[in-house]
């Protein structure tokens, strides 16, 4: 165990790499998060962040000494599937480590088995995506079991994938002795600062697709934030519930109450709600589509919303400049598309200027920062996307809970 050296009260409940010293000549068995976007037809990973940010982890295991066996999911496959194999990922992190990996076309099988006895310290392994076995997603114990079999301690740094109760995530830890990566370390600790005793004021800027998908979040962040910024297409059910029009702009009908419940929570709290008060709006929804501004309210029959207006950016820097700590969830409009993409990009510009604390969360969040080019000034970007936010709507994450209740470790029978 580690040094008393910090109070137990701050202690973080559940074990780190630290916690399983010494490593030297032990097989560790680590769940990554190599679910990264593939182009398949060229063998090319297009985002490689995903990797990266697990290097410190091997990187740190290798140096003592540690076999390291990494197990990771990729996509939803249906069975065995080349198209969804780990392969291009294993020479990518070669390439990063500056090392040989190897990679077993297998799980649990026979060839993983005698890869993983023939791993000599220091030396990585990537075993095939996880999900190949239908028992990963059914946390199946028999997979479990096998899967502990092939090493001596289990680190779990995939963060992305801690609020699935699957074999390679919640059921090996009950065979193995078990710890938390650095990633997953570092994760808990941004989202446990904002979670905790944020400073002030403290201001959340929510967008992206549905309020349905981020009602529970919005209702948790009404808790503690001293302000709101509401924007994206979410936005447009926001106004729409308010009576505005919002022509032919993606709504919810079905959330008109649970946003009018949430204006009301923040007016009842006096938390300032900024939404929208100028739009770009369009025709069609397409990338090149001619496009104008509007107010709410006064959108043609035809048009909709993809983007918040120049007056709401100013608002919400304005708004940002005085704020100590931001959380940030959602773009702003259909990003994707340069036309659109202004409002979201100037707000992670904002974001990367001021000098709060700002930790962002989700898939699409991360993708926007990465392309404002701001990724690197900001407090912390979440590699988890529903798992952030699900930690942030105050749900238990299997990943996490299982860390803390095998804390004595786990010893396969
Ligand atoms: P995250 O993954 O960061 O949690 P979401 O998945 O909730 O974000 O939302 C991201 C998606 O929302 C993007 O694909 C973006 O194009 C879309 N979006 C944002 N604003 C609009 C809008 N006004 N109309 C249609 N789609 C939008
Ligand atoms: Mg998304």
């Amino acid at each position: 165990m580690a040094e008393a050296v910090i109070p137990s009260q701050s202690r973080p409940p559940y074990r780190t790499v630290a916690d399983l010293e010494p490593v030297a000549g032990k097989r560790v068995l680590v769940r990554v998060d190599f679910n990264v976007p593939i182009d398949r037809a060229r063998g090319r990973i297009e985002d490689d962040s995903r990797i990266v940010e697990t290097l410190p982890t091997i990187e740190y295991l290798i140096q003592r000494g540690a076999a390291v066996i990494l197990i990771s999911h990729w996509g939803r496959p249906k069975g065995w599937d080349p198209e969804a194999s780990l392969g291009p990922v294993a020479a990518r992190l070669a390439q990063l480590l500056a090392c040989p990996v190897h990679f077993v076309p297998d799980v649990v099988g026979e060839k993983a088995q005698a890869a993983a006895r023939a791993l000599k310290p220091g030396e990585v392994l990537l075993l095939e995506n996880v999900r190949f076995e239908p028992g990963e997603t059914k946390n199946s114990p028999e997979l479990a079991q096998a899967l502990a079999r092939l090493a001596d301690c289990y680190v779990d740094d995939a963060f992305g994938a801690a609020h699935r109760a699957h074999a390679s995530i919640e059921g090996v830890t009950h065979y193995l002795p078990s710890a938390a990566g650095f990633l997953m370390e570092r994760e808990l600790k941004a989202l446990d600062e904002i979670l905790g005793q944020p400073d002030r004021p403290y201001w959340a800027v929510i967008g992206g697709s549905k309020v349905s998908d981020k009602a529970l979040l919005l209702e948790e962040l009404l808790q503690k934030v001293d302000g709101l910024v509401i924007g994206g297409a979410m936005a447009n059910t926001f106004l729409a519930a308010e009576g505005l029009d919002m022509g032919a702009s993606k709504v919810e009908k079905d959330a008109f109450g649970a946003a009018r419940h949430l204006l009301q929570t923040a007016r009842e709290r006096a938390i300032p709600v900024i939404l929208p008060q100028d739009l770009v709006v369009s025709d069609e929804f397409r990338a090149d589509a001619s496009w104008r501004v509007a107010e709410p309210g006064r959108l043609r029959a035809q048009e909709m919303a993809l983007d918040i207006g120049p007056k709401t950016v100013a608002a919400v820097e304005e708004a940002l400049c005085h704020a100590r700590t931001v959380f940030w969830n959602g773009p702003m409009g259909v990003f994707e598309w340069d036309a659109f993409a202004h409002g979201t990009l100037a707000v992670a510009r904002c974001l990367a200027r001021v000098s709060a604390k700002v930790v962002v969360g989700g898939g699409d969040s991360l993708a926007a920062v990465t392309k404002a080019g701001v990724r690197e000034r900001l407090t912390h970007v979440s590699t988890g996307g529903g798992a952030s936010l699900e930690y942030l709507e105050g749900k238990p994450l299997p990943g996490v809970e299982a860390l803390r209740q095998t804390s004595s470790g786990g010893a396969l029978s």
